[in-house]
């Protein structure tokens, strides 16, 4: 979405050359409540909604051992977000911060990432609480909560 009219006063945007093409791939989709972007939270909360993961059958393998965590951590991309924005006004009101200042939705590579509960998981689908997406927002990856993951693999030697 690269279309002006849509500017707030203050703001600035990149004119840029078509990016490079780095083979990002879905693994699923993400259904939620929110079909506006009215309809969303800014941020997901621990008592939001219960939300659906689905992630597509070549990648259900992939999810073994996900039980293991109670709080996992989904990237998703924000697919209807402008993403030539430099500087934003999210309060209209002409003064402005740059976009990595900001996690707001409009960025070049409009990743989002939430922390969420694991409330269960039903074959390749994982019911979540924490989510501030669109319904229909494409999957990116999976991870286990920061916190609580411990390495798998061995030390390396003479890194802590
Ligand atoms: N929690 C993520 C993060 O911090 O990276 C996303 C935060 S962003 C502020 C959340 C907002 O993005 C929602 O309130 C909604 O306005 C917007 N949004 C949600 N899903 C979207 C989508 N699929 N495409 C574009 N915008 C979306």
């Amino acid at each position: 979405m690269t279309d002006d009219s849509d500017i707030r006063p203050g703001e600035t945007c990149l004119h840029h050359a078509p990016p490079e093409d780095a083979w990002l791939q879905f693994i699923g989709v993400i259904h939620t409540p929110f079909l506006t972007r009215a309809d969303c939270p800014r941020q997901g909360r621990a008592n939001g909604p219960v939300c659906e993961v689905e992630v597509f059958g070549p990648w259900a393998p992939a999810l073994e051992g996900i039980d293991a965590f109670e709080t996992i951590e989904l990237l998703y991309w924000l697919d209807r977000s402008r993403r030539d924005l430099l500087t934003q006004s999210p309060k209209s009101d002409g003064r402005t911060v740059g976009t990595f200042a900001l996690r707001s939705p409009v960025r070049p590579n409009p990743i989002g990432t939430a922390r969420v509960r694991l409330e269960r998981r039903e074959g390749n689908r994982l019911l979540v609480r924490g989510l501030d997406c669109l319904d229909g927002t494409p999957l990116v990856d999976i991870k286990p909560d920061r916190c609580a993951f411990t390495p798998q693999a061995p030390d390396k030697p003479g890194v802590s």
